[in-house]
């Protein structure tokens, strides 16, 4: 069964999407009052691969009792739940991935390539000046991410609730395999207090050598709250090709 929701585009276009992998499955026009639903067929879940779209149009009495009856029709659980202003940056997956030893919980985990070689860099010099950097988490697919909430709208929480603390598939920096969740031994684990940490304050002083950036530092705008354990390697920045 899918969860859709609904994204506005503007006022008379609204984007059906699924809400666990980001996809598009339709759109909803309002031309002249009149609703026409436009919907993929391919996400008919017929593994029928093909961009045939069927097109259903309302009377002129409004959309919502036709909206319904058309996700009854589809057997889709419509989360009611304002996303109008979910909009963080999409990221997409990493097309390349290299296996990166073992993170602090003894887990194999995966980087982008150049993010791996900047990672690997920067723990050796960290090293030499009496820190040890872990690795807590690294790449995330989409899947995973998809799974995580699932599990919990599973367990009937709500999807407002778990929006506070996961971003939806395809919102995540971690999909890139350039975001590292950086911890140490006896520094707090995913925890603000991580700050006090001297691998924190190293962090601080020279992990933009290595070219690596705390997204969602003290009052970033965002959205999301302060993460000083989330780095990101931009490659942008390295002013490599
Ligand atoms: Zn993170």
């Amino acid at each position: 069964m899918n969860r859709i929701y609904l994204s506005k585009r503007s006022q008379h276009l609204y984007w059906i999407k699924d809400l666990l992998d980001d996809k598009r499955l339709g759109e909803i026009k309002i031309i002249n009052n009149k609703t026409q639903y436009i919907i993929k067929e391919k996400y008919h879940h017929q593994n029928i691969n093909t961009e045939a779209k069927l097109i259903l149009s309302s009377g002129d009495s409004g959309w919502a009792n036709y909206w319904h009856d058309f996700i009854g029709f589809y057997n889709m659980d419509f989360i009611d739940y304002d996303l109008e202003d979910y909009d963080f940056p999409h990221f997409s997956e990493a097309c390349r991935l290299d296996s990166c030893n073992k993170d602090m919980f003894n887990r194999e985990v995966f980087l982008h390539p150049r993010a791996k070689l900047a990672w690997q860099r920067m723990q050796k010099f960290a090293k030499i000046d009496g820190i040890n950097l872990q690795i807590i988490s690294a790449f995330r697919s989409m899947e995973y991410q998809k799974e995580l909430i699932q599990a919990k709208l599973d367990k009937d929480e709500k999807i407002e609730n778990i929006l506070k603390v996961n971003t939806l598939p395809g919102y995540s920096e971690h999909h890139t395999g350039c975001a590292i969740d950086i911890g140490s031994k006896d520094a707090a684990i995913l925890e603000e207090e991580f700050d006090q940490s001297p691998a924190f304050k190293w962090l601080e002083n020279n992990a933009n050598k290595f070219d690596f950036y705390m997204t969602y530092p003290k009052g970033n705008t965002t959205g999301i709250c302060y993460e000083p354990w989330h780095w990101c390697f931009k490659l942008e920045k390295t002013g490599l090709p």
